[in-house]
């Protein structure tokens, strides 16, 4: 297939400095010259996309770029350096890109936010988790309070003003009191976007092991709290446009909204799932496999009626029930508004101006309203 659709390219950097204590994603703990070889692996893949050669071929008309990791920030500014000439050099990026970069605040430097803003860097993406102390400590997260806010200054000196700082919530211990510092915090720094997410704990973390030990929030404060982030973020300016993601004006992330509307990207690194031409594909969590050069593995068609549903549910806006009709048929719009009217008077789902959207309190309970409506 030749790609003349605008693409989002993500790139995985599966290595972080020590293990948070709920972290379930892929990264890992590595030396120096595995990090290296790393970086080489994927410039040769962006290179050759020899490995992508049965899902893609032609010009990539990149318009996102999303450093996610692990830790991205742990790349050296050489490696970041080399990494976005090798992209530059073998796809078009678009003269608007979004480019964003994951940062953990105790691996930064006035050096490496220049090298970003240098590169065409235009986002970067600070993780908070929490401005108290204490609730950082329980999470794992390395560093204080005092680093995210010498990160965030280091940033707009550099001349990269768009910023987003993740929040936790539901943090053992967590107060409504100590989370309305946390987003005073966020208010006073002067990002432009929030993810807040709610914090699980899921098996094979460390935090799962003491799980029966932990002063843990029950299910009505979990939704206290998220409805307390939603009032504090609207107060502040900030626009709910997904379950857990907030931004001022137009900040939205233009490269997650890319997977909540099915339009394609191309994910490369271990554990780095793609979109493309309607097929899904993804590289194993495993990075000596992918540096030894292992293929992507096929995950099917993708972009189905219940992915849709399930991915625009997500959104504020909700479902576009013209545009369901035009790629599904009428009947699909039929048979989801018959489903969706059980929840319309709970004022958990709400249809205006031909759109279905989750309310607030729908967002607390979507993975239940979901599995209804699709089912
Ligand atoms: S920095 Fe992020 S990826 Fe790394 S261990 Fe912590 S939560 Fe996981």
């Amino acid at each position: 297939m030749t790609c003349s659709k605008k693409t989002g390219l993500y790139i995985h950097i599966p290595f972080c400095r020590s293990k948070c204590s709920y972290c379930d994603f892929y990264s890992k703990i590595e030396s120096e010259s595995t990090v290296s070889d790393y970086v080489s692996a994927v410039i040769s893949e962006i290179k050759s996309r020899e490995r992508f050669s049965q899902y893609i071929s032609g010009n990539l008309l990149i318009d996102t770029i999303y450093f996610g990791g692990g830790t991205p920030s742990l790349l050296s500014c050489d490696d970041f350096s080399r990494l976005m000439r090798a992209i530059r050099e073998n796809t078009t990026v678009t003269d608007d890109c979004e480019i964003t970069v994951e940062c953990n605040p105790s691996s930064v430097s006035s050096q490496l936010f220049d090298t970003y803003k240098k590169t065409g860097v235009n986002r970067v993406s600070i993780g908070l988790q929490s401005a108290i102390d204490e609730e950082r400590k329980i999470l794992g997260r390395v560093g204080t309070k005092k680093d995210v806010t010498k990160a965030i200054e280091l940033c707009k000196k550099s001349g990269i003003d768009n910023i987003s700082l993740d929040v936790m919530l539901a943090i053992p211990n967590q107060t409504e009191k100590s989370l309305c510092k946390t987003l005073s915090f966020c208010n006073e720094s002067g990002a432009l976007h929030i993810s807040a997410y709610i914090l699980k704990i899921e098996k094979g973390t460390l935090l799962y092991d003491t799980k029966k030990e932990l002063n843990l929030p029950d299910e009505e404060k979990v939704c206290s709290l998220y409805e307390l982030c939603c009032d504090k973020l609207f107060e502040y300016g900030f626009q709910q446009y997904e379950i857990s993601n907030f931004a001022k004006d137009s900040f939205c992330s233009r490269h997650n909204l890319k997977y909540w509307t099915l339009e394609d990207y191309i994910g490369i690194g271990p554990a780095a799932h793609s979109f493309f031409g309607g097929k899904r594909f993804y590289f194993p969590p495993d990075t000596k496999l992918f540096i030894d050069g292992i293929q992507p593995i096929s995950d099917g068609f993708g972009g189905g009626i219940d992915e849709y549903i399930m991915l625009n549910l997500r959104l504020s806006q909700g479902i576009d029930l013209d545009e369901m009709s035009r790629r599904y048929g009428i009947e699909s719009v039929t048979k989801i508004k018959e489903k969706a009217i059980e929840f319309i008077p709970d004022c958990l789902l709400e249809i205006h101006k031909n759109r279905l959207y989750l309310t607030r309190k729908g967002f607390l309970l979507s993975n239940t309203i979901i599995s209804e409506l699709i089912n």
